[in-house]
């Protein structure tokens, strides 16, 4: 991967990364309208559905994004170690288009789809 796509992708890591904590840090405070964070929320994902109400919300929240750093961090080790791009599982490389869309993700579509009918 080249080193300038690889910086792009680098970049967008840490802007999501620090969103989210930005997210988190709101939640915990309390102080800012738990409506802002929704809002923030329900933007950054594709599937708004999946959060009914605002109890959901506030449970779903936490666990959810945190779980979500973690990945963010994951790829960033990826990035420094040089592995960043290819699949945890069978190491064939991610098709490009799939990273530009998340790129934390750690898995090619075959391997993701094959965990996802595991669990
Ligand atoms: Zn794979």
């Amino acid at each position: 991967m080249d080193k300038q796509l690889q910086d792009g992708l680098r970049r967008q890591i840490l802007e999501l990364r620090s969103g989210l904590l930005t997210q988190l840090a709101q939640q915990r405070g309390g102080v800012v309208g738990r409506a802002e964070a929704a809002a923030h929320f329900q933007h950054a994902e594709d599937s708004p559905a999946q959060v009914n109400t605002e109890r959901d919300l506030e449970f779903a929240l936490d666990e959810r994004e945190l779980s979500e750093v973690a990945e963010l961090d994951a790829a960033l080790q990826r990035l420094d170690t040089g592995s960043y791009g290819q699949c945890v599982d069978c190491s064939e490389p991610i098709a490009l288009p799939r990273l530009q869309a998340t790129p934390q993700v750690a898995r090619c579509l075959a391997c993701q789809t094959q965990k996802e009918s595991q669990s």
